[in-house]
């Protein structure tokens, strides 16, 4: 599709992108992700492409500008080495890093953020608890002044890059119930209280480590509280959408490795005498996954636009989550069934695709939540 708002600088981006992509990535892919590992100098060399670098100032070490299309284009064009652990990885620093520097104070921005935005350092955040991560509201973690330190006590899980990651953006109960009770600290991995265990096991982001944190009396600096107390996660709320943007374009990247490997199949393999993109159910379902990702592609161009010319549309962002997410699972599926048992076979993006599918429609949002949160927003 062509984007109508497509300009040199973005073109120039999404190519030097695509190039490190395929020629520094995609080839190893698979082998990283069978050995839960995503390599030291990817998370460098995507932060010296500047993917991490998005709203945050030239003086701690980003970019100096924002922009949307850029945003979206580093989660597609990441997305299609066909591994989306790797992208976990290393993307889920600009889940955090806009709240630290809209947040920390001075001397820790200057100190944290170039270290995390080169990929020297990976940074979290922490929102979900073993007792539930759609009902943020009523999260039990707490944090209780004692004098120049508040002392954390609580529990996190499923925390991306949290086995491995130095910075923690933590939310934590600081007054009363509800979303106006909760503040956000800074914590660093060599606090005392603070242990982490790995989440082994999950169907799929295997290169990306995940973790349950554990806080039990963690003393944390009153410096390292991000705002002020009580308002801290209310004010980073918005910036969650970039999040849910991230997904809806990693979505599409998937989708579009999906199409381009059953095509591939499809033409190579012989079934009934020719080749299998000659018949007509096969076309068919790839023309069902193009419509998806045309619809999808174009969707995330206009939401875009939109954070650019002006507010969040979190309506809309909503609603490109959720409509990516099953476009998403849709093509998985049929990818799948052109692949035939070959697809069930581990080390094809295809069978990796359709395990990490499911991990886009829960996380950042569930598909219910966005659904839910969507009307909300039209004020029902
Ligand atoms: C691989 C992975 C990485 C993650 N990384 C992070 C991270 O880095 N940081 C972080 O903070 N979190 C992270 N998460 C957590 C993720 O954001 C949550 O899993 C998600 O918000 C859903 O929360 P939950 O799993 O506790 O499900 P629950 O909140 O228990 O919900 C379970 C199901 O019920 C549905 N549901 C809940 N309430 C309602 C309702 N009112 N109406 C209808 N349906 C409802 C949900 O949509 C969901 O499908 C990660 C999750 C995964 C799987």
């Amino acid at each position: 599709m062509i984007n109508p708002f497509e300009t040199e600088e973005r073109r120039a981006f999404r190519a030097s992108l695509r190039s490190f992509v395929e020629a520094e990535i995609t080839p190893y892919a698979a082998e990283w992700d069978e050995n839960q590992e995503c390599p030291k100098h990817i998370h460098e060399g995507l932060g010296a492409l500047g993917c991490f670098g998005f709203g945050i100032g030239e003086a701690y070490g980003g970019l100096g500008f924002d922009d949307a299309f850029m945003r979206a284009s580093t989660a597609e064009e990441l997305a299609r080495c066909g591994a989306t652990g790797i992208w976990a990885a290393t993307i889920i620093r600009n889940t955090n890093t806009g709240p630290i520097e809209m947040l920390a104070s001075e001397h820790l921005k200057r100190r944290i953020l170039p270290e995390v935005l080169s990929g020297q350092e990976v940074s979290c955040l922490c929102v979900t608890e073993p007792g539930g991560g759609s009902d943020v509201a009523n999260m039990q973690t707490t944090a209780r002044r004692e004098g120049d330190y508040y002392k954390l006590n609580g529990s996190k899980t499923f925390i991306t890059g949290g086995v491995e990651g130095q910075y923690f953006v933590v939310a934590a109960r600081t007054g009363g119930p509800g979303l106006g009770g909760i503040s956000l600290f800074l914590v660093e991995r060599d606090f005392p209280g603070f242990t982490r265990t790995s989440l082994e096991k999950k169907m799929g982001w295997w290169a990306s480590n995940t973790a349950t944190l554990y806080f039990d009396d963690c003393p944390v600096p009153a410096e390292n509280l991000m705002g002020e107390e009580n308002h801290g996660f209310i004010e980073v709320m918005q910036t969650f959408n970039f999040e849910r943007l991230t997904l809806a374009a990693g979505a599409l990247g998937m989708m579009k490795t999906l199409v381009e490997e059953s095509i591939t199949w499809a033409t190579d393999r012989k079934t009934f005498g020719k080749p299998m993109i000659a018949h007509q159910v096969i076309r068919h379902k790839i023309a069902d996954m193009m419509a998806r990702i045309d619809m999808i592609e174009s969707y995330l161009n206009q939401v875009c636009w939109m954070i650019n010319e002006s507010e969040f549309p979190v309506e809309q962002i909503c609603r490109l989550k959720f409509s990516a997410t099953k476009a998403l699972e849709f093509c998985a599926s049929e990818a799948m069934q052109i692949l035939g048992g070959a697809g069930i076979l581990r080390g094809n993006p295809v069978e990796r695709i359709y395990r990490e599918a499911k991990i886009f429609a829960i996380g950042g949002g569930s598909e219910e939540i966005m659904r839910d949160l969507s009307v909300r927003q039209m004020g029902i």
